[in-house]
């Protein structure tokens, strides 16, 4: 399993059976696929899809093992403002906003560019946010073994906002933690390091 690609290549097969059946759905909601601006809706909306959830076909932990090292540094490292853009499993619509991610080394240290790629993992498949913001935290902590992890995710959900309850300016925060971060005074610095970006 590739670690990574950017999935910019799609497979034939799948990218059919699916532009198919999306091309059903604009006529089972009363369009004319046929129409000008839709002719090739069907194809663009299946390479959409396929690109928001390419994160089945990554492994997150083998990208944090592909950029740890040894390192003596001990102190709180906090990744904050992550973008975060994935898709709820009830309504298969956007949620995004932003994670904030901290761990406390516990001789490995890893590239920082790689926290970004985990969020990316998961968010790139239907998820919840809760299930989100565990899965990045159980990734780092099982793959990174650090002496602490903290992940805070606020996102906003299309479903709520464009259906349903209309609670358009709602922001839903999700958190866990583990490690030295269970304890409040680890906590609460960490809270306080990024509450500049909390609302
Ligand atoms: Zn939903």
């Amino acid at each position: 399993m590739a670690p990574y690609q950017n999935l910019e290549e799609y497979n034939i097969e799948i990218t059919n059976e699916v532009k198919d059946r999306f091309a059903k759905i604009i006529d089972e909601i009363g369009e004319d696929v046929q129409r000008d601006g839709l002719q090739k809706t069907p194809e663009r909306a299946a390479k959409a899809m396929l690109f928001l959830t390419q994160g089945y076909g990554q492994d997150a932990a083998e990208i944090l093992r592909s950029a740890m090292f040894e390192e003596d540094y001990d102190d709180m490292v906090i990744i904050k403002d992550i973008e975060v853009y994935s898709l709820c499993e009830h309504h298969m619509l956007p949620f995004f906003g932003k994670a904030h991610v901290a761990y406390i080394p516990n001789g490995h240290i890893v590239g920082l560019s790689k926290i970004p790629r985990v969020v990316d993992v998961f968010a790139r498949r239907l998820q919840v946010q809760e299930r989100l913001t565990h899965d990045i935290l159980e990734c780092l902590n099982d793959t990174l073994k650090p002496k602490g992890v903290a992940v805070v995710i606020e996102a906003a959900h299309m479903c709520m906002m464009m259906r349903g309850v209309q609670k358009q300016n709602s922001v839903t925060t999700t958190s866990g933690f583990r490690g030295q971060f269970e304890k409040i005074e680890t906590r609460n610095e960490f809270l306080k390091l990024i509450s500049s970006d909390l609302s």
